[in-house]
């Protein structure tokens, strides 16, 4: 059709749970969505499932804890308009206690992959006057209310990179964290107070900001929280 822009978008470990459910959102939206998944299968299902309900989905493999991966896509799909960095792994136990194996992966997913998609997709958003970078973030990444483990630091890391990103990106690219609440996930598991669709709804949100929308701030139910107390 003449006069519409098909947006494209990549959201992160979209293969089950909340990055799922953004995906399905912003299909809906009418994005065309880069289903990123380190287990290509996984990612198939669900490409196939939005393309099968009349969206535009395709499957990326994308492991985010490495370099060469995040360089792969960037170099296989140059034109991303919209950046879910929604992937992230959670880890237990007392942070000064971790392995440096768990310390270096739970940093490399949660915070240098996100920063590295950061700053191999922003360039072209900020060429092509348009984009939408959207941190999936935790309430325990505020600095009063530390998750465990690395889990903690690693999300406050990636709230700081939001704040850092958006200061150094025109306002035509939008940089914003989010926390979806506590919700039913492998991670938040069966006893959590949301749904996976209930916890996407700021991401999709903020993937789909108008010119006017915020930028460099952090977000649940879609209203600004504190990055000191979440
Ligand atoms: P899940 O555990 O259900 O899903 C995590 C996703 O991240 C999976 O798709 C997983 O892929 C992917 N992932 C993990 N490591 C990598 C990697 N190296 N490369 C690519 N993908 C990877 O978690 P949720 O859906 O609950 O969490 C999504 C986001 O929401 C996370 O960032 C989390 O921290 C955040 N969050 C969740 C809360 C909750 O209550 N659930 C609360 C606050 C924040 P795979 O299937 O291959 O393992």
């Amino acid at each position: 059709m003449v006069g519409v822009t098909v947006r494209t978008a990549l959201v992160t470990g979209a293969n089950r749970g909340i990055g799922e459910q953004i995906a399905r959102g912003l299909a809906k939206h009418g994005l065309h969505v880069l289903v990123g998944s380190r287990e290509r299968s996984s990612g198939d299902n669900i490409a196939a499932s939005i393309n099968d309900q009349g969206g535009s989905a395709e499957t990326v493999a994308l492991d985010v804890s490495d370099r060469s991966s995040i360089a792969s896509v960037a170099s296989t799909h140059p034109e991303i308009d919209v950046l879910v960095n929604n992937a992230g792994m959670l880890d237990e136990g007392r942070l000064l206690d971790l392995s440096e194996d768990t310390l270096a992966m739970t940093t490399a997913v949660n915070g240098l992959g996100p920063l590295f998609l950061i700053r191999a997709m922003s360039p072209g958003m900020a060429k092509r006057g348009y984009g939408r970078i959207v941190n999936v973030s935790s309430g325990w990444g505020a600095l009063n209310n530390l998750g465990p483990g690395a889990y903690g630091v690693t999300k406050a890391y990636l709230n700081a990179i939001t704040i850092k990103a958006a200061s150094e990106l025109p306002n035509s690219v939008k940089v914003n964290a989010m926390c979806p609440g506590w919700v039913r996930t492998r991670m938040g598991g069966p006893s959590a107070s949301r749904s996976p669709e209930e916890g996407a709804d700021t991401g999709v949100w903020l993937a789909t900001l108008p010119d006017t929308g915020p930028t460099g701030g952090f977000f649940r139910d879609r209203q600004a929280i504190s990055w000191m107390d979440g």
